[in-house]
């Protein structure tokens, strides 16, 4: 209780200062009140939707066959018109208007991940590339040790969409601050090739900066072969990342 004491006197002191300010300047981004109630059916939608294929199958789900899904589902309701609409400017809109400054990886909201180019990581719920992916994990574990695990992998653009419209809702509408974590469906480098790493038992706190406080990312800086794509103040306006290798 003694952080929330702490949170408490800090929005104590942030309110006052606001008072005080003349005016309060921000170029955040929040759901618009036209967007909220597609919003909210959506990650209702998807959240079905991973319970009924899985959380492992999940991270593979191509668009279509999720739309089939809730189509055709008995406990489920297909997508609606309005609830379409707003996954596409979800997927198609420039990101630039939210301070993100990456590059477009993916071209269509149905592009689909080929289960034959991938394999599952045992005991982690995830799935790699075969290949370069894969064989950089296995290095990775060999050099560092089995202390270090996936914690992230292939996410399709389905996954990626539930991670980042989540991320929206946990922060309250603003669309700007989600994009610093949770990038949106057409920007993650987890449709193909990059993951993240952990240390093992750690759970959420992997996914925090305290990561870059282990042993396990210590190690994982001094190997030539690989690198951190979302480095301190990175120019894709993404927050630090020490877990997120990159491979592409
Ligand atoms: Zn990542």
């Amino acid at each position: 209780m003694v952080r929330r004491e702490f949170l408490g006197v800090m929005g104590a002191t942030l309110a006052t200062s606001f008072a005080n300010a003349d005016e309060v300047i921000s170029n955040d981004v929040w759901l618009r009140d036209d967007q909220k109630a597609s919003f909210v059916s959506v990650i209702k939608k998807l959240n079905n939707i991973e319970k009924i294929v899985g959380y492992g199958k999940y991270n593979l789900l191509p668009f279509d066959e999720a739309l089939k899904i809730a189509k055709n589902h008995p406990k489920m309701e297909a997508f609606t018109k309005a609830e379409l609409a707003y996954i596409e400017e979800v997927f198609y809109a420039d990101p630039i208007i939210y301070g993100f400054h990456g590059k477009r990886v993916c071209d269509s909201l149905t592009t689909a991940i080929n289960e034959k180019d991938v394999i599952k990581i045992s005991n982690t719920g995830h799935y790699l590339f075969r290949g370069h992916s894969h064989d950089s994990l296995n290095r990775i574990i060999k050099d560092v040790g089995n202390s270090l695990v996936l914690t992230s992998g292939v996410r399709s653009i389905v996954k990626q969409l539930s991670l980042h419209l989540e991320k929206i809702q946990s922060e309250n509408g603003n669309i700007t601050i989600a994009c610093r974590s949770l990038v949106p469906p057409a920007y993650s480098y987890h449709s193909n090739g990059d993951f993240d790493v952990g240390k093992k038992g750690w759970g959420h706190q992997n996914f925090t900066a305290n990561f870059a406080r282990t042993e396990e990312f210590w190690s994982l800086q001094k190997l030539p072969y690989i690198s951190m794509r979302y480095t301190i103040g990175n120019s894709d306006g993404v927050r630090f990342e020490p877990w997120h290798v990159k491979i592409v």
